[in-house]
């Protein structure tokens, strides 16, 4: 397959060559974990493992990093306002590392849920200080760096091409030196390597460096984690379109000062946000919507998904319940296609309109190799359901597209016997959903009438991260 990213370094969709071949290095930014993700957040975790997967579907041997951030973030992310870990740990009356313990098991509760493939390596930014030194003390002797009021600054104007990524004018950051924020930058723009004189007396994690005791700015973290893991160039970065103006900006400028080597990345993709009717969805303004929210309203987790496939990644998607029941009804019935699909192609029946099924997986790898588009993959996908032939072909046609989807397909016809017949399997479902909604009740005499009433008729009740599935005993 020949995919083609919109690289945001030079605005414009490129074919895509790795630098090694067959092997590809990605790394995502993660999470900063001092409270739930958000969906908003999750939006951009199924991007990545849309890509991984595609990326290893074509034969790509995918080395995925994702860091965790657990010190340093600011809830500017320009070094300004409170230090997001310590505060919420302040708010809840646990240590920094009990809160970054808790919300990364959420995190990962969460990305199960929804299928998204975990990383290759998993990092945490506290566990490793030694590489951000080491980092940081390549980019002081290169000459990138000044040392005032206690900090470690990176200077943007010893870096010609700073904001490249985001198009931005090194003479606009430039201008208004010495900031209102931050009294000892030389520049707007100038970042924090390294504080030692943090304005937090109540820093809970300090480390000793050559600058004195402190802690690291944000964005070294992902400029050491990858570099450690991936090498000093690889191939693509992700993350959130907000990240373009100021974390991967400083991530360019020192990993580049650091080693000389330009382009540092050679493909950067950034996924649109998820708003709300309101705006924009943030975790610190508080007041957002989290994967168990829409679970306790009654959705799986694959609804949303399915929902945010529906959008390409590069797209803004307003979210409602209104438009998640639309997805959670139209996954209802591309799943109940699937196992007709799958009863019919048993059984032997042949059929179905006159495109073959290599048509339809044909219009499917050119969308997703075309900028990932999801939208036009699920068309196809649903061409092939209505329109396409009826055979066991067609039935694997399917799963392959899911093992990009991930709509937990085979899983569905799976848990519906394979060939079960269709009037058993609804009635199943019927209960299982009666079931949900009596666990959400608390009525849990009632869920466990129905588990056993089906168990008494020889079918067990699974449940698992993609909602509940049955099999005969
Ligand atoms: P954070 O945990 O705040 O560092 O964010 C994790 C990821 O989510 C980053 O890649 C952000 O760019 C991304 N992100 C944050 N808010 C949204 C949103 N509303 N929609 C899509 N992606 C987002
Ligand atoms: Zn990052």
């Amino acid at each position: 397959m020949a995919f083609t990213f919109y690289n945001t370094l030079r605005r414009d969709k490129q074919l895509f060559t790795p630098l090694k071949e067959g092997k590809i290095g990605f790394y995502g930014c993660g999470p900063t974990v001092y409270n739930y993700a958000h969906i908003g957040n999750l939006r951009a975790y199924v991007t990545h493992d849309i890509l991984v997967r595609s990326l290893r579907r074509a034969g790509f041997d995918v080395n995925h990093v994702m860091n965790i951030t657990d010190v340093g973030h600011l809830s500017d992310d320009a070094d300004d306002g409170d230090d997001k870990m310590v505060k919420s740990a302040e708010e809840r009356g646990k240590s920094v590392l009990e809160i970054a313990d808790f919300y990364t098991k959420a995190f990962f509760n969460d990305t199960d849920r929804m299928n998204i493939t975990r990383p290759t390596v998993v990092c945490k930014a506290t566990e490793h200080i030694g590489e951000m030194i080491a980092l940081i003390e390549r980019i002081e002797k290169n000459g990138f760096t000044y040392f005032a009021g206690g900090n470690l600054y990176f200077d943007i104007t010893k870096f010609p091409s700073y904001g490249e990524l985001a198009r931005l004018r090194l003479d606009d950051l430039r201008s208004g030196a010495r900031t209102e924020q931050d009294q000892n930058k030389r520049n707007q723009g100038d970042f924090v390597l390294w504080f030692t004189k943090s304005k937090f007396e109540n820093q809970a994690l300090v480390w000793d460096s050559p600058w004195g005791r402190g802690y690291p700015g944000w964005h070294i973290e992902c400029s050491a984690m990858s570099m450690k893991y991936l090498g000093e160039n690889f191939d693509i970065h992700a993350g959130g379109i907000d990240h373009i103006p100021i974390h991967h900006t400083n991530e360019i400028a020192q990993s580049e000062a650091a080693t000389g080597k330009k382009p540092w990345v050679s493909y950067w993709l950034h996924n649109e946000f998820l708003v709300m009717d309101k705006g924009k969805m943030s975790k610190s303004a508080g007041g957002f919507l989290t994967l168990q929210t829409l679970i306790d309203e009654g959705f799986d987790p694959l609804d949303y998904r399915y929902f945010l496939l529906g959008g390409h990644y590069r797209s803004q998607l307003q979210f409602s319940m209104e438009s998640l029941q639309g997805a959670k009804n139209s996954r209802k019935s591309l799943t109940d296609k699937v196992r007709s699909l799958a009863e019919k192609a048993k059984s032997g029946e042949q059929g179905g309109g006159g495109k073959n099924t290599a048509h339809y997986i044909e219009g499917f790898n050119k969308a997703i190799e075309d900028d990932l588009s999801t939208p036009r993959a699920l068309a196809e996908l649903w061409g092939l359901l209505k329109e396409g032939p009826v055979s066991q072909d067609a039935l694997s046609a399917v799963f392959d597209m899911d093992s990009i989807l991930a709509l937990g397909l085979e899983d569905a016809v799976k848990g519906a016997g394979g060939g079960e017949d269709e009037a058993l399997s609804r009635e199943i479902e019927e209960l299982i959903a009666k079931r949900s909604e009596a666990k959400k009740a608390k009525d849990f005499t009632a869920a466990d009438n129905i588990r056993q009433s089906l168990k008494d008729r020889g079918i067990i009740l699974e449940d698992g991260p993609g909602g509940t599935t049955w099999k005969r005993l």
